[in-house]
């Protein structure tokens, strides 16, 4: 198929927001799509090659970027430079320095999309000292071919900037389209996706064996299942409210939640958003075939940190001395966790997601050996408020965040947030109620004590119809040396020349960031901002919403996408409710 095909499609969806719009353009994209290509072409739209589980990660730094947009036309790195801070895009830049290019070379070999996949893929997989070199050579023969829109495209793709803010439901809806001629049919294609996390291949299974394959997607080992996602509720009477009185308690460990997936010896670890984490827990995959009594196995654990002494649970980002690439092994010792599993999705080669809850939790008590390692999260059937409390009180005095409240009755639903489950923590009690998941957008240079690391970030929260981070606040406090060093090591190669095009902030920082890192916030207040961006014109008309005394928890998210981050529908609800607080105590 040709590239230009996809390059005008790309180029169209980039112009409009509109979601009836963007569906209309996909339809028609895929109706002109070979059944070969489909897999491919969602994974594109998609700025991947792959499911995020395969972790083939595309991202290729600016600067070697400009050196291949150099080679391939003759203009000087510096010029190129200057073209991008005047454009602010550098697929939009190349496409300029191109197109006076190409205008005196002769094409030499057709762009197919097969071809521009299988280069990128060869750049991903590239490692070792002379990747870099290879890299620019991959790049440059593509540019070399490429016509000045096609070129930007490939760049756009390549640096990880293609944001065509098509969510994975609209890709849905078109598939339901042109498949099947009924936009109703995304719920069937729905259930395909949350069991294999694999867009490409619930494409490619539509087009080419219709529903009838769609219907037959299975859960299969070793390919992750999207979670499944709580509500939260502010008190136990929003709980009771919600689910009657007759439903299960279990604590809300704080750790990182893993989904594992074992047969025999063979274990595989999936984060939150379905990164494989194998590496980080080599305890785990050596310890979790002994606990298992079953061929085959996925389970859901949150692993935690301990005190290996008393045993008693320690603070999230204590499993964040695991995130290193190496010394992963003395990590291991120095900081012991427990693995403490609430859920059974499969077992023996069946899917377990249709049983309910109190089935899931008897099947998972038969199926995994407790040890001094591997525990079952605490749980009890509630009843009333009084039992709600109590066993609220236990979970936060043996260090865990609140309660997770489950329905006895109801299956596991995969890839959604619903009122099945239920959150409640400690904090949501008191009066702003959460914490906040913010995305670093910037940052400005410390002084004193914080020279050579970031002593204020700049933060911003998820503005999910525009898909764009809007400033929001600066934070300066909450930080611990330890937690400076480490956001400089994390945050000093996500550096950009160009703030990113999906930011939006009017405050200047002193450098900008990729928006990839997403970091846990508390805040006193959440006030009227002339300068902030986060719900914009929402609440007062050319005024934003900012965060009154920000403080970092010590919480960097690494497990959660920029797009997870706090939305700016949550911020208003959050605002509102504050609102009523105040209100009901007379303050207002
Ligand atoms: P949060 O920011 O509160 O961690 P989240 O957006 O990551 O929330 P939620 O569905 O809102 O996800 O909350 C569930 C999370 O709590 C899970 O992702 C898991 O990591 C953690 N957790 C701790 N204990 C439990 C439990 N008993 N059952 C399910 N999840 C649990």
């Amino acid at each position: 198929m040709e590239f230009s095909i996809l390059a005008d499609s790309f180029n169209k969806m980039e112009s409009t927001r509109k979601r009836l719009e963007l569906t209309q353009f996909l339809v028609e994209l895929f109706e002109k799509t070979p059944d070969e290509v489909i897999s491919k072409i969602v994974y594109l739209l998609q700025g991947k090659l792959r499911p995020d589980f395969e972790g083939i990660e595309l991202g290729v730094a600016e600067k070697l970027a400009i050196r291949a947009i150099s080679k391939s036309s003759g203009i000087s790195i510096k010029k190129i430079e200057d073209e991008y801070r005047k454009e602010g895009d550098l697929g939009h830049a190349a496409a300029i320095i191109l197109e006076k290019k190409t205008q005196t070379t002769f094409l030499v070999e057709d762009i197919t999309v097969e071809r521009v996949y299988e280069t990128l893929f060869k750049i991903a997989k590239l490692e070792g000292t002379r990747s870099q070199d290879m890299k620019i050579k991959y790049i440059s023969s593509l540019l070399n071919d490429a016509s000045s829109l096609e070129a930007s495209y490939i760049l756009k793709i390549l640096l990880g900037a293609l944001r065509l803010g098509i969510a994975e439901n609209t890709v849905m809806d078109a598939l339901a389209i042109a498949f099947s001629g009924n936009r109703d049919n995304r719920k069937i294609l729905e259930y395909a996706y949350n069991v294999s996390s694999d867009l490409g291949k619930v494409a490619e299974t539509i087009a080419t064996k219709g529903l009838e394959g769609i219907k037959k997607f299975k859960v299969i080992l070793f390919n992750p299942i999207r979670p499944m996602l709580a509500d939260r509720v502010k008190s136990e009477e929003e709980a009771i409210e919600k689910m009657g009185n007759n439903f299960a308690a279990e604590y809300k460990l704080d750790g990182e939640r893993v989904q594992i997936h074992v047969e025999g010896e063979k274990v595989v670890l999936f984060s939150r958003s379905l990164e494989n984490i194998s590496n980080y827990y080599p305890d785990i995959i050596e310890k979790i075939p002994k606990a298992i009594q079953a061929d085959n196995v996925i389970l859901e654990a949150e692993a935690v940190a301990i005190n290996e002494n008393t045993g008693d649970f320690l603070p999230f980002q204590e499993l964040m001395h695991r995130r290193r690439k190496y010394k992963i092994e003395k990590a291991v010792t120095q900081y012991p966790i427990t693995v403490n599993f609430f859920d059974i999705l499969y077992c023996n080669g069946k899917t377990c997601l249709e049983l309910d809850y109190k089935d899931r939790r008897k099947k998972l008590e038969k199926i995994v050996k407790e040890d001094d390692f591997v525990k079952y999260i605490p749980m009890t059937i509630v009843k009333n408020n009084n039992e709600i409390k109590d066993f609220l009180e236990n979970s936060i005095n043996e260090g865990s965040e609140g309660l997770m409240l489950k329905m006895l009755d109801k299956p596991y639903q995969a890839g959604s947030r619903g009122s099945n489950w239920l959150k409640l923590k400690r904090e949501y009690q008191n009066e702003l109620g959460d914490s906040l998941d913010l995305v670093v957008i910037g940052g400005f240079f410390g002084k004193g004590r914080r020279t050579g690391s970031y002593g204020t970030l700049l933060l911003a929260s998820y503005d999910e119809d525009e898909d764009i981070f809007t400033s929001i606040c600066k934070v300066g406090t909450g930080f611990s040396d330890e937690d400076l060093d480490q956001l400089y090591q994390i945050l000093n190669p996500k550096v950009t020349i160009k703030k990113n095009p999906r930011i939006d902030s009017e405050m200047e920082a002193d450098v900008w960031f990729e928006p990839e890192l997403v970091i846990e916030i508390v805040a006193s207040e959440i006030t009227i901002s002339p300068i902030h961006k986060a719900a914009k014109d929402r609440i007062r008309k050319d005024a934003g919403l900012a965060l009154r005394f920000p403080k970092f928890t010590g919480k960097i998210r690494l497990e959660k996408a920029v797009e997870d981050a706090s939305t700016n529908e949550e911020i208003i609800t959050l605002y509102k409710g504050q609102k009523k607080v105040a209100h009901d105590r007379n303050l207002i």
